[in-house]
């Protein structure tokens, strides 16, 4: 069972790779999921996206886990007539609207915004990269200083940090999105801007696809632990948490969400610029490789590439550069392996066993039967340093499947009973699906005899036989 890359490799889809055969040539790289990013596109052109990977993964035969990437409260820009070129020391007016009109003022299209802000309170534009700073304030209207100047175009990102802002969690476009995600069957939401743990209870009283919080926000930082007992997963954020928080605090920030989401048995994402110079180049720079291995070392359970897959020049080679880096972190001794923690929780208490069954035995990988996810999310956050082969009746479970550390999902009808006929059929089921061969061990693990849901109750040594 070499060559499986148990980091996970998310994509972020766009113009530069919605087609099949892109798509197709992206998971041969080694991407396990995309990102459909809502901030971008259409509904149909999202559409098209989603089918276009329901499509390539299987023809593949391979579980892919699709996220819609939900807006949330994010502020922009209205659209401009024509690009504004800022000047520093500049006096701009700021107006709540969806366009500029005739007059020369900046549109921005978040009329709640105008509520929370006062003098002195920084704004930026585009990442960052454009400055200002509020000298007045009134009803209709906001006037600001260019401390930082740039050409501002339409749609760009508003982001002001420090403020304590009272927008509402979801808007009514992320309600339609998650209509959306339900009527296409999405595997994941992940939430932009989540400050609080309502945000992601909102977003699951529409639904109850798994949701992915994005930490994006100093309050969401503040409020990890109540935000990441409600999310099954946790995104560090890192583009608009480094506006938020300035780009020096984020790498210490990322340890600190990556560290807590293992503690708490959460799946991790690590996001944005991590190959970003590939967006225009076909090798990353020195810093960005080690940016991957590092994040890899940090202990996340997938990295991802946005603007690098979804616009950029080179989306096959940034994947495949991503995955390189990936396997040479797994194969030195800096990736931490078989952590398991003293438990009295039975489910614990097993996934645990069935981990330090790893350093007693030569076993080649761990087969966990899993219903609902549970058994495998368990033996996951467990960082094995053999592959989880997940088996799994129920296809939506394998495609979410996908995006575990270490996990490789599998469909196989399977009953109750747990007997030598059934153990044989599972041992032609390995060795035509897996590259498990006749002699290997494996430790079995699972919930027996019922095999309900969320219960790990079962582990065994198994040695695969051929009849
Ligand atoms: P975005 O989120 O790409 O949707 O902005 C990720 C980030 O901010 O890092
Ligand atoms: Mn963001």
């Amino acid at each position: 069972m070499k060559n499986l890359l148990h980091t996970k490799i998310i994509a972020t889809i766009g113009p530069a790779s919605n087609t099949v055969e892109k798509i197709t040539e992206l998971i041969n790289a080694g991407v396990r999921s995309f990102r459909v990013n809502s901030s971008h596109g259409t509904p149909e052109s999202h559409l098209q996206e989603i089918q276009n990977v329901r499509r390539a993964a299987q023809d593949l035969n391979i579980y892919i886990p699709i996220i819609l990437d939900l807006q949330g409260p994010k502020i922009r820009a209205g659209i401009l007539r024509e690009p504004m070129n800022l000047k520093e020391g500049q006096v701009v007016i700021l107006k709540p609207a969806k366009e500029q009109g005739n007059e020369d003022f900046i549109p921005v299209d978040y009329p709640e915004l105008f509520k929370d802000l006062k003098p002195d309170d920084v704004i930026l534009m585009d990442d960052g990269k454009i400055q200002m700073k509020i000298t007045s304030t009134n009803a209709e209207n906001i006037e600001a200083v260019v401390t930082d100047g740039g050409v501002l175009t339409s749609r760009k990102g508003i982001n002001v940090p420090g403020v304590k802002l009272n927008v509402p969690s979801i808007t009514q476009r992320d309600i339609d999105y998650i209509k959306f995600a339900v009527l296409n069957k999405v595997d994941y939401l992940a939430l932009s801007f989540v400050r609080k743990k309502e945000d992601v209870l909102q977003v699951k009283e529409y639904c109850d696809i798994p949701v992915i919080a994005k930490i994006e926000k100093p309050e969401a930082v503040e409020n990890l632990n109540e935000i990441m007992a409600v999310s099954d997963g946790i995104m560090v954020a890192r583009g608009d948490l480094g506006i938020e928080i300035s780009p020096q605090r984020v790498p210490i920030v990322q340890k600190h969400i990556i560290k807590e989401a293992n503690s708490h048995k959460k799946e991790v994402i690590t996001a944005t610029q991590m190959l970003e110079s590939m967006m225009h180049e076909p090798i990353p720079t020195r810093a960005e490789a080690s940016d991957v291995a590092n994040a890899i070392i940090d202990g996340t359970d997938a990295i991802m590439l946005s603007g690098e897959t979804a616009v950029g020049e080179y989306p096959v080679e940034a994947v495949k550069i991503m995955r390189s880096i990936a396997e040479n972190v797994e194969d030195s001794n800096l990736c931490q392996y078989n952590t398991f923690e003293p438990s009295d929780e039975d489910s614990q208490i097993i996934a645990s066993a069935a981990i330090r069954m790893l350093e007693q035995t030569t076993i080649s990988a761990i087969v966990a039967f899993t219903r609902s996810g549970f058994t495998a999310r368990l033996i996951s956050k467990a960082k094995p340093s053999v592959p989880v082969i997940a088996i799994s009746d129920n296809k939506a479970v394998c495609d979410r499947l996908n995006l575990l550390w270490g996990v490789f999902p599998f469909y196989m009808e399977f009953g109750s009973g747990f007997n030598e006929e059934f153990l044989a059929k599972l041992d032609e089921f390995l060795i035509n699906n897996t590259s498990l061969k006749k002699g290997d061990k494996v430790v079995i693990t699972g919930g027996m005899p019922s095999m309900g849901l969320g219960t790990t109750n079962f582990v065994r040594i198994h040695q695969v036989q051929v009849q």
